[in-house]
């Protein structure tokens, strides 16, 4: 019985990598470069990689006594919203890679824990887990467009690039001030007491 408790592998998927060309002896390596579309929901909330865009892949397959190391450099493209004033960012990111991947039944397989060591199955790994963990852990989660973005007056909401300097609002608006003279004349029943006082008065 093949002790396989995760669905099998795919190799025709863009992250799966094939290492049958791969020699199993200590010391050998093979260049792994290719360019992928990248898989949905790679990112977080306020900024991830555009599903489909391309991922490059430019790393080095290394054979290990127990499984394969993994290790280089995956690049792509990265759009989100600027958490201060909404405008699109667009960038590009560059993050380093490096795992190991067991062979089935070996050592090291049967004596690590899957989160700490990756897992071959057969001649196939699966990078997807590892190129998301090194993408996600570089994204910031408060992105911003540029690192002093000023944001949105908070009266007007127009961007205070687009604003002169010292721009300001009167300190109250003129609906607020309208509203309340209005509630100075007709004191609301939410302020029973305001309005003792003024009979009193
Ligand atoms: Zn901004
Ligand atoms: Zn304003």
């Amino acid at each position: 019985m093949p002790k396989s408790p995760q669905k099998h592998l795919d190799p025709r998927q863009p992250l799966v990598v094939d290492t049958t060309k791969l020699p199993r002896r200590p010391g050998a390596t093979r260049a792994l470069k290719r360019v992928v579309p990248a898989p949905a929901d790679l990112g977080l909330e306020l900024i991830s990689v555009p599903e489909g865009s391309d991922l490059e892949l430019d790393m080095s397959l290394t054979s290990v006594s127990e499984g394969v190391y993994v290790s280089g450099n995956v690049r792509g493209s990265l759009s989100g919203e600027c958490g201060r004033c909404l405008n699109e960012i667009s960038e590009s990111f560059d993050v380093s890679v490096a795992e190991l991947f067991a062979y089935e039944d070996s050592t090291t397989e049967e004596t690590t824990d899957e989160d700490e060591v990756g897992r071959m199955q057969g001649d196939l790994i699966d990078l997807e887990p590892a190129v998301r963990d090194a993408v996600v852990l570089t994204l910031p989660t408060n992105p911003v467009c540029r690192p002093d973005c000023p944001g949105l007056c908070p009266e007007c909401g127009v961007h205070l690039d687009d604003l002169p300097a010292g721009h300001g609002h009167e300190d109250v608006d003129p609906r607020w001030a309208a509203l309340r003279t209005l509630s100075a004349e007709q004191p609301t029943a939410a302020s029973p007491h305001h309005q003792q006082n003024r009979i009193e008065e």
